[in-house]
Parts: structure tokens; C-alpha cells; sequence
């Protein structure tokens, strides 16, 4: 039995859209060899079986509606169960989990059943709603390969694609509507989830709006 399995560290990153806690996340993950879960991947994989669940799954992505808590927990506990088995586990980094307060009691009860309680680093990566819809709305998608450019730091003055040097464009579901509709979920969702951890003592802010090398300093002090 590997001993690091006993210990693992948890690392969950809040924030809004825009917020930019899966480059983060990306970074955590790399830097302590942790695994990655976000509900996004979890979804999407599930969307793709054809059985009744999955079809229905599939249909509420493409309207970028929310899932229900059941089957969202239900894939996420899979995953943690077959994650945790693995010989170099190390522990999970999560974006976009918990979504709604109930999954955040529910992940408590979970991390408390296996002893990793004590483990569990919550992150808020802040930013203003000024700066989300600025944010998303003037980010940029690359039509040839899909990567998504910020608009951060040098990004803002980029004109073609740094990988492939393709054209880049808005995404579809960039929109100041649909952008409005996300800061509006953090506002009515996620809020309650920042509020429950910061009143337990448990949420670390950090500050969203510097360079994303700063906000990972920032990410690090708090979890070495
Ligand atoms: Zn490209």
C-alpha cells in the first residue's frame, strides 16, 4: 500500500467564469502531481453513452443548463473511488465542483468518510463582475484549433493564434447575455458554497485581477 495514498492533499478552486482557476488549476496540478476533476470533463465523458442518462446529460450541455446534484455527485464519487486507488495517488485538484451548496455537503461528508478532511485547501480566485464580463467578452477562440486566448497580460495584443496561427473569434457563448447568466449563477449559487466555507474559517481568497504568475504565487503560499 502506498502511504502518500493515505494522505492526500485536496484543492478546490472557486471563482467566476473569467477567473481563470483552470489555467490554475492546470498549473496545481502540475506542480504536486495531483489528479484533476471538474464536472465539466466528468459530464461530457457520461454524455457520451447513449443510455438514457447519457442522452439526457448531453441535452442539458448543449443549453448550458445545470445538472442535477444526484448525478453529478454520483459520477464525481466514481471518479474519487477509482482515483484514489491508483499506486501514486497524490490527491485531487477541483474546478467547478462543488456547484451548488448541497455538493459542497455532500463533498464534506465524503472527504470526512475517507479521513481527508484535513486535507482540503479551498481557494476563491477573485474578481470583479467588471472585470469577468470584460474578460470574457473580449476573449478570443482560435477557428482552426480551438484554443482559448485570454485576454490577459500579452494576450491582449495578440492577433493570430500562438499555436497554430490560425484566426481567432469570439465564441459563440461569449456573448454579454450569456456572460450576465454565469455571473448570475456565481451570484445565486456559488456565493452561498464561498459564504458556507468563509464562515467555517476555510476559504483562502486570492486575488484574481494580477498576472497569472502572481495568482499562482498567491495559490502557492497558501497551500505549501
Ligand atoms: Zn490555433
Amino acid at each position: 500500500m502506498n502511504r502518500l495514498s493515505k494522505n492526500p492533499r485536496v484543492i478546490i478552486l472557486l471563482g467566476k467564469s473569467g477567473s481563470g482557476k483552470g489555467t490554475q488549476a492546470d498549473f496545481v496540478r502540475e506542480k504536486f502531481g495531483l489528479d484533476y476533476i471538474g464536472s465539466g470533463d466528468l459530464l461530457r465523458a457520461r454524455a457520451k453513452k447513449k443510455d438514457f442518462t447519457g442522452k439526457k446529460i448531453a441535452r442539458i450541455l448543449a443549453v448550458g443548463g445545470l445538472i442535477p446534484t444526484p448525478a453529478i455527485f454520483k459520477l464525481w464519487l466514481d471518479r474519487v473511488e477509482e482515483l484514489k486507488t491508483k499506486d501514486n495517488f497524490k490527491g485531487l485538484i477541483m474546478d467547478g465542483n462543488p456547484r451548488k451548496i448541497l455538493e459542497a455537503y455532500l463533498i464534506d461528508e465524503a472527504f470526512e468518510f475517507y479521513g481527508w478532511d484535513k486535507n482540503v485547501k479551498i481557494i476563491l480566485i477573485d474578481i470583479s463582475n467588471k472585470e469577468a464580463i470584460w474578460r470574457l467578452t473580449k476573449r478570443r477562440i482560435c477557428q482552426k484549433c480551438k484554443e482559448i486566448i485570454s485576454f490577459v497580460g500579452h494576450f491582449r495584443k495578440i492577433k493570430r493564434c500562438p499555436k497554430c496561427g490560425g484566426r481567432l473569434v469570439q465564441r459563440s457563448d461569449d456573448t454579454i447575455g450569456s456572460v450576465k447568466n454565469r455571473l448570475k449563477w456565481f451570484r445565486t449559487d456559488v456565493q452561498l458554497i464561498v459564504n458556507y466555507y468563509r464562515k467555517a474559517g476555510r476559504l483562502v481568497k486570492v486575488n484574481g485581477e494580477q498576472s497569472i504568475e502572481d495568482v499562482f504565487k498567491d495559490i502557492l503560499k497558501n497551500i505549501k
